[in-house]
């Protein structure tokens, strides 16, 4: 039985289960949703439950969710109608429908009431309690109450490690380093459904990156809401360590060969940080930061504790520390208040930074987070129009970015067939950057030397120098 804090899944027992009831995992929302399901699924094989890869092969679904706009947990509740006519128009009995993930742990046992109602709804830090529910329930008749449940509630002590995977998201192994989030961005649901923040410890993340390496991983994403305030208070086992220790830690593993780390807060992107990130090779120069805005006024109503000139003072320390440094970010247009200005504020921001790619969205009211007591005053066709420009503003930025590097020669490791076009293969560059290139295999994980010849969107393409 898989165990949590502090130790790596049970690897000595049978994989996986062939007869057990079946589970069908579907994971919404980032990444940290995304090594929950991997770590769910490694729980639940370890204690003989067998996975599938839909809906209509299983005993019980499990949705693990996001919260953080309306319309994600909108998906959520009308999938559960879907799954239950699907299964119906199949004529399959009924099953075990059960909700994880932060939808679960901000509405609860209301997700067991009315029309849509789930079986099971399981919070963020109990999903040890996963397999005694579902035994419950897949064991006895489905729906006749066995085992039904929520459980909810933060837990410090919950820390879940996924067994690796062999062929992870963009060939990058995620591995978490710690949960929940001590900020408090008025707009942001997730301190209410993740809780406060609480590190792994480091002989575990170490030991975990070490069993990665050692089965033929190469690359590790380090996860957390905001990896670069990790802050490792000192154990029994380990002495203090703050991120960029930790960062050093990782980088001295032998047969590792590159370093991503997922998501960065700009007041934690410290000069001693950046320049330990300068100085590790390892670590791959791309650097995803959350702006939000580049108004002063909007970012001290988010509560984003800098100003728009500190984090155009980090961008510059890091182009002077990190060689080919890159850059994203995450930006809201419309919150409460924002003027014209304000918005403008933020296109001068982006025109400054250059970003290679920028994830942008219209702020959406969340029921209990503090931004709710503020007028949602921005005209929606204002936030619509608002969003429309800065896309626009972004894509000339990048369009000019992506043409002045046809022509370079670039080192990508392989990820596996491309979608498109037929026989070629997806790379990505240390800077995060996808390239396509036509020819014989590129194996998940090797490196090639590419010449780019040209893009589309966010890809490049490219001709193979060598593997
Ligand atoms: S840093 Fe802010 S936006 Fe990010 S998870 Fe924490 S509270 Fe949310």
């Amino acid at each position: 039985m898989a165990t949590f804090q502090n130790s790596l899944p049970d690897l000595t027992r049978p994989f996986p289960p062939v007869d057990g009831p079946a589970i069908y995992i579907e994971t919404y929302g980032c990444q940290m949703n995304t090594y929950d399901s991997q770590a769910i699924g490694g729980l639940l094989e370890g204690a003989g439950f067998r996975l599938v890869d839909n809906e209509l092969a299983a005993d019980a679904v499990l949705l693990n969710t996001c919260s953080v706009r309306e319309h994600a947990e909108h998906k959520v509740i009308s999938r559960v109608g879907e799954v239950r006519n699907r299964r119906r128009q199949a004529e399959l009995g009924p099953v075990v429908i059960g909700i994880c993930g932060c939808m679960a742990e901000r509405l609860g046992d209301d997700l067991r009431k009315g029309p849509k109602a789930v079986d099971l709804v399981v919070g963020v830090d109990n999903y040890d309690a996963l397999p005694g529910l579902l035994r419950g329930l897949t064991g006895a008749a489905a729906g006749t109450g066995g085992g039904r449940g929520a459980v909810t509630g933060h837990r410090l002590d919950a820390h879940y490690v996924a067994p690796p995977e062999l062929y992870p998201v963009n060939n990058s192994h995620l591995v978490t380093i710690h949960k929940g989030c001590d900020y408090k961005c008025t707009y942001c649901i997730v301190p209410m459904t993740r809780g406060p923040q609480s590190e792994k410890a480091p002989d575990v993340i170490l030991a975990e990156i070490a069993d990665i390496v050692a089965r033929g991983g190469r690359e590790v994403t380090l996860l957390g809401q905001n990896v670069t305030a990790y802050r490792w208070q000192g154990s029994a086992d380990f002495g203090p360590l703050d991120f960029a220790g930790l960062l050093e830690r990782v980088a001295g593993i032998d047969g590792l060969e590159r370093i991503r780390f997922l998501t960065g807060h700009p007041r934690d992107m410290h000069t001693h940080l950046m320049d330990v990130i300068g100085r590790l090779d390892k670590v791959c120069p791309w650097l995803h930061v959350p702006a939000q805005s580049g108004a002063d006024t909007v970012l001290r109503r988010m509560k984003r504790l800098y100003t728009a000139g500190e984090y155009l003072d980090m961008v510059d320390h890091a182009r002077r520390v990190i060689p080919d440094v890159t850059f994203s970010s995450d930006f809201i247009v419309g919150f409460p208040g924002e003027t014209d200005d304000d918005f403008r504020a933020t296109l001068d921001l982006i025109r400054r930074v250059q970003y290679d790619q920028i994830f942008s969205f219209k702020y959406s009211e969340r029921p209990g987070v503090p931004a709710a007591r503020l007028a949602d005053d921005v005209p929606a066709e204002a936030k619509k129009a608002r969003l429309a420009e800065l896309m626009d503003v972004q894509q000339g930025i990048w369009a000019r970015t992506a043409q002045a590097q046809v022509g370079q020669v670039v080192r990508a490791l392989g990820e596996g067939p491309a979608r498109r076009p037929p026989g070629a293969w997806r790379l990505r560059t240390p800077n995060n950057r996808k390239v396509v290139v036509l020819g014989p295999e590129v194996p998940a994980g090797a490196e090639a030397t590419v010449r780019l010849t040209g893009w589309e969107a966010t890809t490049f393409f490219g001709e193979r120098l060598n593997a």
